[in-house]
């Protein structure tokens, strides 16, 4: 078990350079921990006489870092103490010029007088490790760094702010105090009773398993929105799925040709349309004109199916429909699927009233790529499917990390286990462990420790008086 507390025994002082790696306007040097004043002290000397020692907390003051009598730098020295700080130690920060050279030269000074290199993300570990911020947030404070574009930033900036650890931290506290109450009763079975009480539980650990599944399902809107709609394009060879890619990416980039074997090495190509942001996975025949199933295999494709949040099925309308059509109509039908009936300009020889019988609910959009006609219409179906939610950040929250995602998802399934064995009349030490296990899985998401609260929660709680 992981517990937090054991952890924070490192007082060792750690420093970095904070700023970007390469030259540039000013660089920042960071220290933080309890010797970050006595190393700032023997390698900074401030332009009017001060004690630095006593100098207040949040206060710049303007000097010379000297190596000895020689001065390197000419910089401004922030003092933030303890606790009111990123990492809730001592901490300073260096404004030097930003110059690689003279930041690693002030660096080294840093390290040679009491401080030593800091890991990466060893600032916000400490934040965490000191109670500042839970795991989630520290998290966030990961993305906060790299988003890309608004809807990264707003999540990330929500979940900072502890968005996510409020919602966990409910569903924790009602778990545990459901496990707290059993615990107690099958120590005193004599007062406390448990007859019954699987009926009054189910529809506790029901709302809390909802609270999670709705957690989990904004996971993947968050996703989208943050990175973009992950889309494969699927259709027989020669249907104009290349046409289709370098319509949409509006340059030729990719290359169209009647002629198999020109193939790119591509994984996935991210195109933005407005608003839109398409991750096109190269489904290693999309740029070739070879029998993309045949390439690929029908499972392989089932895979990239099943990997994708869109699937693009493009038909050639002046072709005889045949049994690849239907191959990959089969492959597709439980997902998100738009079909383009392409190459409208030609004569039409294929049956689509046959095939939009097939497709049932899948919108159909009639494209000529090579007339540029339908895109708009694709790109607004593509918004429409997608885009649709308002995006509210006041009462929404969104997951997009693959960790807590994955937390949440076994906690999820914990629950349906609790569930199921209630139904089935199974005895309590059986569902408690799925509970805990839950709870457990929750506490991961924002790193908290499990056996020191459950042990608090049953003393406070239930006072067994003995
Ligand atoms: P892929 O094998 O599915 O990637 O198909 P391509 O994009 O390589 O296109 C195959 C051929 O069809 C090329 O010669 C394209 O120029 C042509 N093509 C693609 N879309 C259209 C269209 O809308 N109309 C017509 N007439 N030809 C098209």
């Amino acid at each position: 078990m992981f517990f937090k507390e054991e952890m924070i025994h490192q007082t060792e002082t750690i420093a970095a350079i904070a700023t970007a790696m390469n030259n540039s306007g000013i660089g920042i040097i960071r220290i933080s921990g309890e010797d970050a004043f006595s190393v700032i002290r023997k390698i900074f000397r401030p332009a009017k006489e001060k004690d630095m020692d006593t100098v207040a907390s949040h206060t710049v003051h303007y000097g010379t870092i000297m190596d000895g009598e020689r001065i390197v730098d000419e910089v401004l020295v922030l003092i933030m103490r303890a606790p009111h700080t990123y990492t809730r130690e001592d901490t300073v920060e260096i404004d030097c010029h930003g110059g690689m050279y003279v930041l690693n030269k002030t660096l080294e000074l840093v390290l040679k007088n009491g401080a030593r290199a800091a890991e990466p993300g060893e600032f916000t570990k400490r934040a965490f490790l000191n109670g500042r911020i839970d795991l989630s947030q520290a998290e966030a404070v990961i993305d906060v760094i790299n988003a890309e574009n608004d809807f990264a930033l707003k999540s990330a900036m929500t979940q900072l702010k502890g968005s996510v650890s409020e919602k966990v931290r409910k569903e924790r506290a009602l778990l545990l105090s459901q496990i707290a109450y059993i615990e107690a009763a099958l120590d005193d079975p004599e007062h406390i009773e448990m007859e019954g009480y699987g009926s009054t539980l189910l529809p506790i650990l029901s709302e809390c398993r909802e609270d999670i599944r709705q957690l989990l399902e904004n996971a993947d809107d968050g996703r989208i929105m943050k990175e973009g709609i992950r889309t494969v394009i699927l259709g027989k060879p020669n249907v104009g799925k290349s046409s289709l890619l370098n319509a949409l990416l509006g340059q030729e980039r990719a290359i169209v040709t009647d002629i198999a074997g020109t193939t790119r090495d591509a994984l996935e190509e991210s195109l933005r349309i407005h608003d839109v942001t398409l991750n096109v996975i190269d489904t290693a025949g999309i740029r070739n004109t070879e029998d993309v199933i045949e390439k690929i295999g029908v499972d392989k494709a089932k895979e990239y199916a099943k990997e994708a949040d869109l699937i693009v099925f493009v038909v050639d309308t002046s072709r005889p429909l045949d049994e690849d059509d239907y191959e990959i109509l089969q492959i597709i039908r439980d997902k998100k699927v738009i079909a383009l009936f392409n190459k409208q300009d030609l004569a039409v020889a294929a049956d689509l009233k046959t095939l939009k019988e097939e497709l049932g609910q899948i919108p159909v959009i009639e494209t000529s790529i090579v007339e540029n006609t339908g895109l708009d219409q694709f790109v607004s179906t593509v918004r429409e499917m997608f885009y649709k939610k308002e995006i509210n950040f006041n009462d929404q929250v969104y997951i997009t990390n693959a960790r807590q995602k994955s937390a949440l998802a076994a906690a999820e399934d914990a629950l349906t286990k609790a569930m199921d064995s209630i139904n089935m009349g199974m005895s309590e030490d059986f569902f408690t462990i799925d509970m805990m296990e839950a709870y457990t899985q929750l506490g991961l998401l924002i790193g908290e420790t499990v056996e020191d609260d459950l042990a608090d929660e049953i003393f406070s709680r239930f006072c067994m008086g003995k």
